[in-house]
């Protein structure tokens, strides 16, 4: 049976150790509780997925190198998720449940996991971070961005000080953000690709900027210095539709540096690529309640596929089996969230606690 290990200290040697080696040291998912000046933590997620070491990385460098004879300057709470998956360098083993679909809120089906993951979200809840931020990566050519659940000024502050394109999202159910979301701020970095040094640095460095903060401002933040977007389609290339890159006789020959779009924001009549066979309808696109709307975004005259409306993709990828498991890219639209924001409201307690108990909270409200 899996369970949760919990720390209050780092053991000897651990920081020594790439993700892919954690499992010769931790049984499964653990929480470290690191003291600091400011004892109110700040929570960091880590291999989630355990392909996605990105965070892990950062980690080590932050308190290996910076603070290995330092005090902290604020309290840290740290979760390392799927050290089995690391180990094999995986997302998820083939028996595993996706972790970042289990935690509260989510319709995950995994018995064992949804209790286990609820019992660590109450942990990390009991522990009343200042914020929290859970480490990603990903495949493509994809600008480092943060993604949050809430559309206000905090969470937008927060995310905006690791990049200016943010995503905002509520599905799919069950990520960590989300349930952490409703309590305290939260993002999702995705960092770019694993392995890649300078998605480490601007991790390592974002870590230490959240660390030193004293407050997360509920100010509202500059309209020009954020770009968020929301996801408003998921595109597939057709079953049976024969698709390559570049001057190929296949059924749809896609743009060779299509992954060049990512994070752009596509006016109408932007070539995707060509078709070849006129008979069939190359892609699908559906929205985020399963209906088909490709007419909406995508014309096929005369042999191109091509835009109609301006719209921003994400994670295009060149890699055909992703395109065949998963999809050719995600169709996002910009939200301008001056008319969405919450601007008044407290955060909930955690159980059991009241108000005036909360020890040395900043006063962050306007
Ligand atoms: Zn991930």
């Amino acid at each position: 049976m899996i369970k949760l290990t919990e720390l209050d200290y780092l053991p000897d040697g651990l920081l020594e150790r790439p993700a892919s080696a954690l499992h010769q040291q931790l049984d499964g998912p653990t929480l470290i509780h690191l003291k600091g000046k400011n004892k109110r933590p700040l929570f960091v997620s880590v291999l989630q997925h355990g392909n996605e070491v990105t965070g892990w990385e950062a980690l080590r460098r932050l308190l290996k190198g910076r603070y290995q004879n330092q005090e902290l300057p604020r309290s840290l709470l740290i979760f390392i998720g799927n050290i089995q998956a690391a180990r094999h360098r995986l997302r998820r083993l083939d028996e595993q449940a996706d972790y970042n679909r289990c935690w509260p809120g989510g319709n995950a089906v995994d018995l064992e996991h949804v209790r286990l993951f609820k019992q660590i979200h109450q942990r990390i809840v009991a522990a009343r971070p200042i914020a929290g931020i859970d480490i990603h990566n990903n495949t493509g050519l994809n600008p480092h961005y943060a993604a949050i659940n809430r559309i206000r000024s905090d969470h937008l502050y927060l995310a905006s000080l690791f990049s200016s394109q943010l995503v905002y999202f509520t599905m799919p159910g069950g990520t960590l953000s989300h349930s952490l979301s409703k309590f305290f701020p939260a993002v999702t970095l995705e960092c770019g690709q694993a392995g890649e040094i300078h998605g480490t640095d601007h991790t390592l460095n974002y870590l230490e900027t959240c660390l030193r903060l004293e407050i997360i401002p509920r100010k509202r933040v500059d309209a020009d210095a954020v770009h968020l977007f929301h996801m408003v389609a998921t595109v597939k290339v057709s079953n049976d539709v024969l698709f390559g890159f570049g001057r190929v006789p296949a059924d749809l020959a896609l743009r060779e540096d299509l992954d060049h779009f990512n994070f752009c924001e596509l006016p109408p009549g932007t070539s995707f690529g060509d078709i070849n066979n006129g008979n069939m309808q190359p892609l699908i696109a559906t929205d985020t309640s399963g209906s088909d709307v490709t007419d909406r975004y995508f014309s096929f005259e005369q042999g191109k596929v091509e835009t109609i409306r301006e719209i921003m993709p994400s994670m295009l990828t060149l890699d055909r089996r992703v395109i065949q498991q998963d999809c050719l890219c995600y169709l996002m639209e910009r939200i301008h969230y001056e008319d969405h924001e919450e601007v008044t409201g407290r955060d909930p307690l955690p159980d059991g606690m009241r108000r005036s108990d909360r020890p040395g909270e900043p006063v962050h409200e306007i």
